[in-house]
């Protein structure tokens, strides 16, 4: 029995359900799916190639699919979506990070800007660009040039 001051502690299994992530079934996949103008992919072999970057030691966990946002409300979608169910997002833009920052972790959803990569202005006086955020430094720089 725990006193006043005491919180009583969660068994093991307590602990590990109140922080394990849901797993959303087929159902609640197509409702993401719905509201997305990108794609969502659940092909393990596509979800697989999508879920790390390119660090060569860092742990890749098992994704269990790949959002292809192609706007603002794709990501707004994909993200109210999981905070609704606890599941987590790894986001990645070009997969060019050598540290593993976009590796999947297990039960995630990789949401995958790398198509929304339109450059809005550039003003080449100031070497200032506006761009969106799946727009790689080299695309960019290119524009440019
Ligand atoms: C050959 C080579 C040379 C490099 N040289 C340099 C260098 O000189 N200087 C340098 O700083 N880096 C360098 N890098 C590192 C790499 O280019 C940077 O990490 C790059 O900024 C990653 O961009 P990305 O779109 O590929 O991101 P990813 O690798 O896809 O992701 C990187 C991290 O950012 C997160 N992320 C990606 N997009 C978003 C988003 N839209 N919103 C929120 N989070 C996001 C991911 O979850 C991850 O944690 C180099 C990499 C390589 C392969």
């Amino acid at each position: 029995m725990s006193t006043p001051h005491q919180r009583e502690q969660p068994t093991p299994d307590e602990a590990s359900a109140a922080t394990a992530p849901a797993v959303p079934n087929a159902a609640d996949l197509d409702v993401l799916a719905a509201q997305l103008s990108g794609t969502l992919v659940t092909d393990p072999d596509v979800v697989d190639a999508a879920s790390r970057d390119r660090s060569p030691v860092e742990e890749v966990g098992a994704a269990i699919a790949l959002v292809r946002a192609t706007c603002r409300d794709d990501v707004v979608a994909t993200l109210r979506w999981a905070n609704e169910r606890g599941v987590p997002v790894i986001t990645r833009g070009a997969g060019t990070g050598l540290s593993g920052g976009a590796n999947a972790i297990d039960g995630c959803v990789v949401l995958d800007v790398s198509r929304m990569n339109a450059i809005k202005t550039i003003n080449p006086s100031r070497a200032h660009r506006r761009r969106r955020t799946g727009c790689s430094q080299r695309r960019s720089v290119g524009r440019s040039a």
